[in-house]
C-alpha cells in the first residue's frame, strides 16, 4: 500500500465510530477524496487545525484494498483560514466555497483550474472584502461546470445583448434578450453584465483593489446560484445563511 501526497483543501468533515472523522477532501492531483482520519477526535495532536474546512494543506494517504475511502495519515497546514481576522460574512463565503466544492466535485477527478480558483478566492476573502471573491467564485464555477452560456448573447435567438436588456430566469442556463425573457426573469444589470465579462478575462486579484459593498454584483451571485442549484438539484445551506446576513 503506498502512501501517495498531494497539496489539498478540506471541504468537510464528520464524526464517524468512535472517534474517527470522515475528511471529504479536494486534491490538486487525485481530485476530491473522501477518507478515514482514524482517532482524530481522541488525538486531537495528530491532525492539530488541518481538520477546519478550507485550510490548504499538504496531504499523505493510501488507497485501502476494496475500500471506497483512502487512510488519511497526515495533514500539514499550508495556510490556515483561521490564520487572518475572521467574522460571520468571511465564515460564510468560505462555508460557500467548501459547500460548493463538495456538492459539484466528482469524486477522483482531478480538476486543476478549479483547484486554482479556490486558491485564488480563499486568498482574497478577507474580513474587509467578503462578496468579490464570493461573487467571481460563483461565477466561474458556474462557467468550468458548463452552466454558463455565452454571456455576451441571448441563448434562445443568438441576438447580442446589450447592457441594460440583459434578463435570466430561474429555468435555463444563460442570458436572454427582452424578447425571450420569460413571466418571472429577472434584470441583470448594466454593471453586473460588464463586472461579469470582466471577471472571466482577468484574475481575482485584478478586483481586489475596486470597493465592493455587499449590493456589488448581487443580481450576478443570485444568477450563477440560480444554474448552481438548478443543476445540484439542491438549495445550498450556506448560501440561505448568506442571505441572513
Ligand atoms: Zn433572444
Amino acid at each position: 500500500m503506498s502512501v501517495l501526497t498531494s497539496e489539498a483543501v478540506v471541504l468537510r468533515t464528520w464524526p464517524v465510530h468512535e472517534a474517527d472523522l470522515i475528511v471529504s477532501f479536494f486534491t490538486r492531483d487525485y481530485g476530491r477524496l473522501k477518507g478515514v482520519a482514524k482517532s482524530a477526535l481522541r488525538s486531537r495532536k495528530r491532525f492539530g487545525g488541518a481538520l477546519e474546512p478550507m485550510t490548504v494543506t499538504r496531504a499523505w494517504f493510501a488507497e485501502r484494498p476494496r475500500q471506497e475511502l483512502v487512510r488519511l495519515d497526515q495533514l500539514e497546514i499550508v495556510r490556515s483560514p483561521l490564520s487572518t481576522p475572521v467574522d460571520h460574512a468571511r465564515m460564510a463565503v468560505l462555508s460557500f466555497f467548501a459547500e460548493v466544492l463538495d456538492e459539484a466535485l466528482p469524486e477522483r477527478d482531478p480538476q486543476e483550474t478549479v483547484f486554482r480558483l479556490l486558491l485564488a478566492v480563499l486568498e482574497q476573502t478577507t474580513v474587509e472584502q467578503p462578496w468579490m471573491p464570493l461573487t467571481y467564485f460563483s461565477l466561474w464555477m458556474t462557467r468550468l461546470m458548463g452552466l454558463l452560456p455565452d454571456i455576451g448573447h441571448c441563448t434562445a435567438c443568438g441576438e447580442a445583448l446589450e447592457a441594460g436588456q440583459t434578463n435570466f430566469n430561474s429555468l435555463g442556463d444563460g442570458l436572454f434578450c427582452s424578447l425571450h425573457r420569460n413571466g418571472n426573469a429577472s434584470e441583470l444589470s448594466a454593471d453586473s453584465w460588464q463586472l461579469a465579462q470582466r471577471m472571466l478575462r482577468a484574475p481575482a486579484a485584478n478586483f481586489a483593489g475596486e470597493p465592493w459593498p455587499r449590493r456589488r454584483g448581487q443580481d450576478l451571485r443570485r444568477f450563477t446560484l440560480q444554474a448552481l442549484e438548478r443543476h445540484l438539484e439542491r438549495k445550498l445551506k450556506s448560501a440561505e445563511a448568506l442571505g441572513r446576513l
